[in-house]
């Protein structure tokens, strides 16, 4: 079966987010069930373009994306006009080089609209290819003014909305796709029951039984503290608490932070937004240095947040709260295997992967009870869960962490625990494959 999976980001070729880590590990699971994966990428100018994902014999093909720059990424008209200039090349690279896939595999909304283009313009070519779209986050819709696609470029979707004013890349890729999923049961149920759909609860509730939650897997050859080269100490179960108090004490010293093995390090990575959390992480910012916690922040996002988390650059705050806005792949890494607890407060999470890093490295997450992460931290027993994202149940679970910071044995059995959590992708790579299967007959 040939599987095409096509999306915006995939690591370690470009990556934003956890798109890019789903993007370029899922395939490498796929392989061993009978599934030859080729991954078809944007041929953005600004990477490089290796024929092959790294370490494995999976093809990429780049197809032709009209930007310049990375920046242009975030200029609403041109990454829309761009995205659907790529969807049309996507399939017009794939006939070219003549593979033609019994799956297309569609994630997120840049590329929303290669299943309506196949349902629109039929193509005997593609007859028997069938698609999927997978919504990693159903917020970002790709909502577009159609005037912007009046382009020559643009013109096949142009011609079949010419009397809309908005169309929405994810709302159509919905529609056409021929199977939808998410990537947690959890949030598969909060999207169908309303209020995690962001107004496209009709939009999924015609799919009915078409659309499922399939949770992400962790990559354990990308992620594993024993073997990650871009961590100063590497470790495993056995040497699991000499490792980390040593990362700890030098990420307290790179870091400038007070250095000491009693105070308990919290590490929150992630794109500063509401999503996830940072209002809230705002709100209780001064109980770190109250209370003697570290906090350590990687992560880029809203400048409004960037500009509130840089007030606590200050001398005051130094020893207790290290803000760095930067996107760090190795920063990122000695923080999940140096910090005690990990921070996912997040007002929702479609799967959420920092919780499984956290748990891989040693760090217990604290998150909220929503979807991937409820699906995936078992409360009280491998993280702390708090039901709503308030500063009230946030406290509540930070107390509860506290109190098992403050019983070491307690504490060294549930980070042990942690490292012997397996959330790698096989499981769920079946559970695609069966879909696939489904769908192909
Ligand atoms: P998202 O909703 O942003 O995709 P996920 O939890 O699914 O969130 O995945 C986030 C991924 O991006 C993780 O691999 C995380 O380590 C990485 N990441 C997020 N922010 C940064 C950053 N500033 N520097 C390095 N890696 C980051």
């Amino acid at each position: 079966m040939i599987v095409v999976h096509t999306a915006f980001e995939c690591a370690p070729i470009y990556k934003t987010g956890g798109l890019g880590d789903v993007v370029g590990s899922l395939p490498k699971a796929q392989v061993h069930l009978d599934i030859t994966p080729v991954i078809v990428l944007p041929a953005y100018p600004w990477i490089k373009k290796p024929a092959l994902l790294p370490d494995t014999g999976i093809q990429i093909l780049y197809a032709p994306i009209p930007l310049r720059e990375e920046s242009e990424l975030h200029n609403s008209r041109r990454a829309r006009i761009a995205f659907a200039v790529f969807s049309q090349n996507v399939l017009s690279l794939l006939k070219e080089k003549e593979i033609r896939p019994d799956i297309l595999h569609c994630h997120d909304w840049h590329v929303g609209l290669i299943p309506l283009l196949l349902k629109a313009y039929p193509d005997e070519f593609f007859a028997t290819t069938r698609t999927m779209l997978t919504l990693h986050n159903i917020a970002f819709q790709g909502n577009t003014s159609v005037p912007w696609l009046r382009h020559s470029a643009t013109k096949r979707v142009h011609e079949l909305f010419s009397t809309h004013k908005k169309i929405s890349y994810l709302k159509e890729g919905i529609k056409a796709a021929d199977t939808v999923t998410t990537v947690s049961p959890t949030h598969a149920r909060e999207i169908k029951k309303g209020g995690g759909a962001f107004g496209l609860k009709d939009a999924i509730a015609k799919k009915g039984k078409q659309f499922v939650g399939i949770i992400n897997g962790l990559d354990y050859t990308i992620w594993n503290p024993h073997a990650d080269t871009l961590i100063p100490v590497n470790f495993n179960q056995k040497t699991l608490a000499h490792g980390k108090a040593v990362n700890k004490m030098l990420l307290q010293k790179k870091l400038y932070l007070g250095v000491s093995a009693d105070f308990p390090v919290f590490g929150l990575v992630a794109r500063l937004s509401t999503q996830k959390g940072i209002p809230l992480v705002l709100e209780m910012i001064e109980q770190f240095l109250e209370r003697q916690m570290q906090l350590v922040i990687l992560g880029t996002g809203d400048k409004k947040y960037e500009l509130e988390l840089l007030k606590y650059k200050t001398e005051k705050y130094a020893p207790w709260i290290s803000i760095n806005l930067s996107f760090d792949e190795k920063l990122a890494r000695h923080i999940y295997a140096a910090a005690d607890f990990f921070l996912i407060p997040s007002q929702y999470e479609p799967c959420g992967l920092t919780q499984m890093i956290a748990m891989a490295y040693g760090a217990i997450p604290i998150a909220t009870k929503v979807g991937g992460l409820a699906d995936t931290i078992k409360n009280n027993v491998t993280g702390f869960l708090f039901k709503e994202p308030t500063h009230k149940h946030f406290d509540e679970a930070l107390n509860r962490a506290l109190l098992v910071w403050q019983d070491k044995p307690m504490y060294h059995t549930i980070q042990k625990r942690l490292l012997r959590q397996d959330f790698s992708w096989d499981k769920s790579a079946e559970k695609y494959a069966e879909v696939y299967k489904r769908l192909i007959g």
